[in-house]
């Protein structure tokens, strides 16, 4: 098979994955090696499934030998070619598009190549013509794979910058029902390991950093960026707050970087499943975003956010605003006053607005004409704040009024006129009416 045609099956199979995101790591070019780094974020470019992608993002097979349900690579899946780049083909296509500024780095998964071991010892030999024959010192994220061994992981960690292990479904039965080759200890050991050695080998940097130097060059470091993993939501029932509950146990647990949402795809039809008819629940992946958001820099926790009496969020709302709603308790906050942490939960006030609101009212005290000026939004925040000790005149605070308020146009048309139809020019029964008056 020619290249192009493996890049082409190979390159599309890898779409599914949507852990792909700014490196998170500087690390600048060298006099003999080729390619450099940075924290910034690689450039993006964009799929044709419109996922965002900044790297070779691209399995080395799609021949599975598992067989995940939720998967279009199943092994059971007669409907997908297969195909497997040899290590050489990749690292080399790799090369040839990073010299052509294509690219700046590469995202490697894979489908199981035999067993576990083997296709991790594939990837490994890829990634180490990319490191020590191209001296490739460019970005480069992996996905190791459940139930390899733990020295493959090691290795794999040395010369990739990120690692990780896809979580896939929110729960154990999920997991043994949908993906019976994975059980759940074979995704959180090497999660845990990853999230091990990448301390240790950042300690041993921070306290020595003259000794990594001098005996090591910097790929040695285990996976210096870090790891993150995947989750599919809407294939299985699990509601929001089980999600954010693994979501909040996992950032603190193994330490990750991201928790990447993947709204499922349809991919056949089978009881348990989604039917194939049924749209990726996009709006629900967007507000787990949100709430893992406010997990990571708001404060907030997922029993906050969530609890097993209020288990899922409204879609019309974003998850700030639906908190807000269960706990007007806490409003309205003063803004001249308030402490930082308190105004982060304001709905409609993000971070960088909170911390003008802090600097600016060292200065004078804010008024509502202030906030604006300030480029915040009353939009939202205006049901939940004073300025000076008085709500905002004219404010309507009627509990349908602020939730209307706080919905975006999109929503309010989707939940207050949920069966408008266009008129058919071409009903006569309906027409007949508009010319009589009737309508
Ligand atoms: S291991 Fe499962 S999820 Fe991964 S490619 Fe194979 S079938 Fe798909």
């Amino acid at each position: 098979m020619e290249i192009s045609e493996k890049l082409r099956i190979l390159s599309d199979a890898a779409k599914y994955d949507v852990a792909c995101t700014s490196s998170g790591l500087d690390r600048s070019g060298e006099r003999g090696s080729i390619g450099n780094s940075a924290a910034g974020g690689i450039c993006h470019t964009f799929t044709s499934d419109g996922r965002c992608v900044s790297l070779l993002k691209v399995l080395q097979s799609n021949a599975c030998a598992y067989d995940c349900q939720y998967c279009i690579n199943r092994r059971s899946n007669g409907d997908v070619m297969r195909s497997t780049f040899t290590s050489r083909e990749l690292a080399d296509l790799t090369i040839q598009f990073y010299r052509r500024n294509y690219i700046e780095g590469l995202f490697l998964s894979s489908a199981v190549i035999g067993n576990a071991d083997n296709t991790m010892e594939q990837m490994i030999v890829t990634l180490r013509l990319l490191r020590e024959e191209y001296r490739f010192r460019g970005y480069i994220h992996a996905k190791a794979i459940p139930g390899a061994d733990a020295q493959l992981v090691e290795q794999l960690g040395l010369l990739a910058d990120r690692m990780s292990v896809n979580i896939e479904l929110p729960s154990e039965v999920s997991l043994n029902a949908l993906a019976p080759n994975k059980p759940k200890g074979s995704i959180l050991q090497p999660m845990r390991q990853i999230s091990e050695e990448s301390k240790n080998s950042r300690e041993l940097t921070v306290r020595t950093p003259g000794a990594i130097t001098r005996f090591e060059p910097p790929r040695q470091r285990f996976a210096p960026a870090g790891q993150s993993t995947q989750m599919i939501v809407g294939a299985t029932a699990e509601p929001d707050v089980q999600i954010l509950r693994l979501t909040e146990a996992m950032y603190k647990k193994y330490s990750l970087k991201r928790v990447f949402f993947s709204a499922y795809i349809p991919v056949q039809d089978r009881e348990g499943l989604p039917a194939l008819t049924s749209s990726p629940p996009l709006l629900r992946e967007h507000r787990l975003y949100q709430a893992d958001w406010l997990l990571r820099f708001y404060g907030f926790t997922s029993e906050e956010l969530l609890n097993d009496d209020d288990p899922n969020f409204n879609q019309a709302l974003d998850p700030k605003c639906h908190w807000a709603l269960h706990h007007m308790e806490h409003f309205p906050v003063e803004i001249n006053t308030a402490p930082l942490e308190v105004l982060l939960r304001v709905p409609g006030l993000g971070v960088t607005g909170c911390n003008r609101i802090v600097s600016a009212r060292r200065a004078k005290s804010l008024d509502y004409d202030d906030l604006p000026k300030m480029r915040i939004s009353l939009k939202r925040c205006q049901y939940f704040i004073t300025c000076k000790g008085k709500q905002r005149d004219g404010l309507r605070t009627h509990p349908d009024a602020i939730m209307r308020g706080l919905m975006s146009e999109e929503a309010v048309k989707r939940s207050y006129l949920p069966d408008t139809v266009q008129l058919s020019l071409f009903d006569s029964t309906e027409y007949q009416k508009c010319l009589t008056g009737q309508i």
